[in-house]
């Protein structure tokens, strides 16, 4: 019978240039499984993302905005669809792996904790030995899931989602792309949705902004990555030119101090820090209350990293409906 797996590895031999990371040379799963005779490992770790359950609640998970009212303001799940679009984009004119870009794309914020930046901050305060969305990334993709058997990625999607931020080296251009395309879009689509939101106006942003990528969104991210394709071509790294690395960082330093620090947008972060501790502290002193797999998790691998794997799982919403059924006294109801 027909392969499409075997189709595709060969494929890739002309699809996916020598700097890139073919599936077959994939360094394989933490766990051995037999191949799928129609998806390469890649394209397998995909779907296995896209069908799992922390995937799911990032829908309803804060990208900058804390419970925004309006439709249009992205959560994460949109910025990582955005990410994952980027990625491929820059990955396949550098004739790198698609899949494997898409596959630590749309892994690459598993780990984020409810109220985003300001949940993180919260949990890194109390859990001992601190809290890191990217190193829950890749604790969700390998423990919590699948009710704690976890999702077995190749070894290349579980190192990309873990180095997505930080600066040691990450192992696959695949992931250098990735690390890239979610700084493109962050700081495009926050600025789009800063606009949305009142917190700006259009033009508002730096002059060398405007000259150099462009002045509309689409523009803007068509600048970038082109830029980055060009200027990266045959070399072993991603990397913008020193023109518009320029004014990315300016891009990106305009948006540290009027968006992302900025005490209108951020006005009700102060209470989420407080809200999240509340939770945490009531499940540590009462585990019985956690939910029988993390139950489990606890004896395994302790309350303390049980209780902050449950509390950063939860969405936005999730935590209120908790603390109101914790703390807040229900009115009598008379029948
Ligand atoms: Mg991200």
């Amino acid at each position: 019978m027909a392969c499409p797996r075997e189709d595709r590895e060969r494929d890739e031999l002309v699809l996916v240039g020598p700097l890139g990371v073919r599936a077959a040379e994939s360094s394989g799963r933490p766990a051995a499984e037999a191949e799928c005779a129609l998806r390469t490992c890649f394209q397998r770790d995909i779907d296995r993302i896209t069908h799992c359950k922390a995937f799911r609640r990032l829908k309803h998970k804060t990208q900058v905005f804390l419970q925004p009212e309006g439709d249009h303001y992205r959560t994460r799940l949109t910025h990582t669809l955005e990410v994952a679009r980027i990625a491929r984009t820059i990955s396949r004119a550098l004739r790198l792996n698609e899949d494997l870009t898409e596959a630590i794309a749309l892994g690459h914020d598993l780990g984020h904790t409810p109220f985003g930046h300001a949940g993180e901050r919260a949990l890194n305060e109390i859990f001992p030995g601190g809290f890191r969305h990217y190193e829950q990334g890749l604790r969700v993709v390998d423990r919590l899931e699948k009710d704690g058997r976890g999702l077995n990625l190749c070894n290349e999607t579980r190192t990309g989602i873990l180095n997505h931020t930080t600066g040691i080296p990450r192992g696959s251009l695949e992931a250098d792309v990735v690390r890239l395309s979610d700084r493109i879009a962050y700081i495009n689509h926050d600025l789009d949705d800063a606009e949305r939101a009142g917190i700006l106006a259009p033009g508002d942003e730096p002059e060398i902004v405007r000259e150099r990528l462009g002045e509309r969104n689409s523009r803007r991210i068509n600048s970038i990555v082109t830029d980055v394709i060009e200027t990266s071509r045959g070399q072993d790294v991603i990397l913008m030119s020193p023109g518009i690395t320029e004014a990315v960082q300016v891009f990106t330093d305009f948006m540290y101090s009027e968006v992302y620090r900025n005490p209108v947008a951020k006005g009700e972060e102060s209470k989420v820090g407080d809200i999240l501790l509340n939770i945490w502290r009531h499940y540590v002193r009462s585990p019985r209350l956690l939910p029988e797999d993390y139950q489990r998790i606890a004896e395994e691998d302790g309350l303390e990293r049980a209780v902050t794997d449950y509390v950063s799982g939860m969405t936005d919403k999730y935590v209120i409906d908790v603390y109101m059924d914790l703390f807040i006294p229900r009115s009598w109801q008379v029948r």
